[in-house]
């Protein structure tokens, strides 16, 4: 579904992201750790197209974004970028919900007003995502009325809307007050069910443990262990022992 190799990016001289390939099947579960200033958002920010990689490739489903072309990433048309972005969603750490929508508002938008679908449907989808997320009363609150979890399960519900095939989340729970981070937790893995794939940024040990098919731990812009979870928390790898030793 999600194929990145060889991506470089630099800022300002410096290599950020050095050599990271990767691959996300359908329905897969991928959670990326690591230190702060890893690269980890850069990454996600370059498979989402929010940034451009210097080198390397990517492609979902078979259809190229990017391939490398003497040594430099070469892009496809904005058209064909376009459609290509209609497999993938994002949730960011902030929700960034649009203040002046209510949640449904904030849900349907995109649905309606990019993807052109039936009002109609689009709501009725709404209403069972926000069942899903456990608000369905709160379809016309405004963001300024909820809270910190609440706003990121509506984010996460207006993502889904949008129907991805693959959900990013950027340290989802990273915003959060500790007793609202298990409600957003559980809800990103009732999602497992919905056979969507996700990466997932995270701090949250634990869950990336539980919830992952396979985890990355990132160090200095560099793939310092791939694996199982079983694996990749058994490494015995210096950085990566400093890192979960750091943590706890
Ligand atoms: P954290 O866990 O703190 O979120 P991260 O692993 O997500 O860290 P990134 O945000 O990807 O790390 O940043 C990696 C490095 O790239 C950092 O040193 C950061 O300062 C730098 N960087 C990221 N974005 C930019 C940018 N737009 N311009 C310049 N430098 C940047
Ligand atoms: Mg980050």
């Amino acid at each position: 579904l999600l194929s990145m190799k060889s991506v470089k990016k630099s800022f300002g001289g410096v290599e950020i992201l050095k050599d990271i390939s990767l691959e996300v099947k359908e329905g897969e579960i991928l959670s990326i750790i690591g230190p702060s200033g890893s690269g980890k958002s850069t990454l996600l920010r370059c498979a989402t197209l929010l940034e451009d990689m210097d080198d390397g490739e990517l492609s979902y489903n078979e259809n190229t974004v990017c391939k490398s072309v003497d040594g430099k990433a070469v892009y496809e048309s904005q058209s064909k970028l376009r459609e290509i972005s209609e497999y993938f969603g994002l949730v960011f750490q902030n929700f960034n919900l649009f203040p002046h929508m209510n949640v449904l508002q904030n849900i349907c938008d995109a649905p309606i007003r990019v993807q052109k679908r039936d009002k109609e449907s689009v709501k009725e989808e709404a209403f069972s995502l926000l069942k899903k997320m456990g608000l369905e009363d709160r379809a016309g609150a405004y963001p300024y009325q909820l809270s910190g979890g609440q706003s990121q399960r509506v984010a996460i519900a207006r993502a889904l809307a949008l129907n991805p095939k693959i959900l990013f989340f950027d340290e989802p729970t990273s915003a959060l007050d500790p007793e609202l981070t298990g409600e957003v937790l559980r809800v990103i893995k009732s999602l497992s069910d919905l056979k969507i794939a996700m990466v997932i940024v995270t701090h949250e040990m634990a869950f990336a443990k539980e919830i992952s098919d396979k985890v990355i731990f990132m160090s200095d812009g560099v793939i310092v262990e791939s694996g199982t979870p079983e694996e990749v928390f058994a490494s015995t790898n210096e950085r990566m022992k400093n890192f979960i030793g750091a943590l706890s």
